[in-house]
């Protein structure tokens, strides 16, 4: 059995393409050509060449010596933090622009919840001179004032989703509408291992290279390319999927996956889909995701704006379900403590987002000689005003 997809779109029962007929011509132009696409060597050298000097890839694994003390067992930390733009979502997005300049694209849609993608994608459109639309919640556009400039300086447009509870949801609305009126010269990159296949496969592949570099880094430091354990948080699971990926089908390496668990699991504010979720379909995928008993998709909380989505990916889904991932859901007060001790600790300043994970440690104990993995998906700059609010800083 592999945890990875299968020829039809699937991990396991989870996956495929449920999308309007009305959409079905550009997820197909996608899904025909992706895997030919990225197998071409000028893909390949043009990838590479650009996450070398522009991402400033590989990115270190790092032995976090002070917080291996603390916690008795060896914890290396693989560094996405030091990306240009600060976190994993520029491997995707750089992947992404290539792949539509490769299909003969030359407009880009996204949508954004709290800005992060957004500039990703904004930053890769600037860098190929490639016209960039992104769809956000009018909320969200108020809320998130630093990354709406940023998508602006970067040149972007920025067009307000007013319907709804005009927050993600409606966005992603306005980006589909839009991607259906303008099939021909439009690519929509989408942000996370979600969305309808190939979507999850092809932004996993692209997140790939994280668990690639651990296993060289990994083999130079310690003679072995594989840990104990891998740890990631999972939003819609991008940042783990590419931790994981070259793992998923060796059993001997254990996985952990981190959700919010917001106020509490069962406190009713909670963004831990998986423990939570039942199965259903969101943006075109089977997946578990957070609903109503008669199937309304629930709103999701979590104090970090990058784990606060109603589903996840199907490849975790899969994971879950299987029980091949340990899925642990950590509070906003558990993750925001975690968060503050790494600075404490080993002077790094943690995206909120990867502060959950940082929390395992609190919650699971591990051998003095179990190697542990821990991605740090992002650095904490965007996140410092709600650490100052949260600690009266
Ligand atoms: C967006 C984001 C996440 C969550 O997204 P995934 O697709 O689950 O990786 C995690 N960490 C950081 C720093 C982010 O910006």
């Amino acid at each position: 059995m592999s945890y990875n997809i299968n020829e039809k779109g699937y991990y396991g029962e989870f996956g495929g393409a449920y999308i309007p007929e009305m959409l079905y011509p550009n997820v197909e132009e996608l899904r025909q050509n992706y895997l030919k696409i990225m197998a071409e060597p000028s893909f390949q050298e043009e990838f590479n060449a650009l996450l070398k000097d522009y991402v400033g890839r590989p990115s270190p694994l790092y032995f976090a010596k002070r917080l291996s003390e603390k916690y008795n067992t060896k914890i290396y930390l693989k560094r996405e933090d030091l990306n240009h733009t600060g976190a994993h979502k520029i491997n995707n997005t750089i992947g992404q622009i290539l792949m539509a300049k490769r299909l003969g694209k030359n407009r880009i849609i996204a949508e954004t919840g709290a800005g992060q993608h957004g500039v990703a994608t904004a930053t890769v459109c600037a860098l190929m001179g490639i016209e960039c639309i992104v769809y956000m919640g009018e909320i969200d556009i108020a809320r998130q004032a630093p990354n709406v400039a940023r998508m602006k300086m970067l040149g972007a447009t920025v067009i307000p989703a007013l319907s709804g509870s005009r927050t993600l949801k409606d966005a992603t609305n306005e980006a589909i509408r839009d991607w259906i009126n303008n099939p021909v010269d439009t690519h929509y990159i989408i942000g996370s291992v979600v969305g309808p296949h190939p979507y999850p496969d092809m932004v996993a592949k692209f997140q790939a290279v994280v668990s690639e570099e651990i296993k060289s880094q990994l083999l130079e430091k310690e003679g072995t390319e594989d840990p104990t354990y891998l740890v990631a948080c999972v939003g819609g699971g991008s940042n783990a999927a590419g931790t994981y990926y070259h793992y998923l089908d060796n059993e001997a390496v254990n996985i952990i996956a981190i959700e919010a668990a917001g106020h509490g699991v069962d406190s009713g504010e909670s963004a831990a889909t998986s423990v939570l979720g039942k199965e259903g379909i969101i943006h075109g995928s089977k997946t578990l995701l957070m609903q109503t008993n008669d199937g309304q998709i629930t709103e999701p909380y979590s104090i970090s704006a990058g784990l606060d989505y109603p589903g996840v990916g199907p490849m975790h889904a899969n994971l879950y379900k299987t029980g091949r991932a340990e899925f642990i859901a950590i509070t906003d007060d558990d993750a925001m403590k975690a968060g503050l001790d790494l600075c404490k600790l080993e002077g790094i300043i943690p995206a909120i987002e990867s502060s959950h994970a940082l929390a395992v440690f609190e919650h699971k104990t591990f051998k003095p000689d179990d190697i542990v993995v821990l991605n740090l998906s992002g650095r904490g700059d965007k996140d410092l005003q709600n650490y100052i609010d949260y600690f009266k800083l």
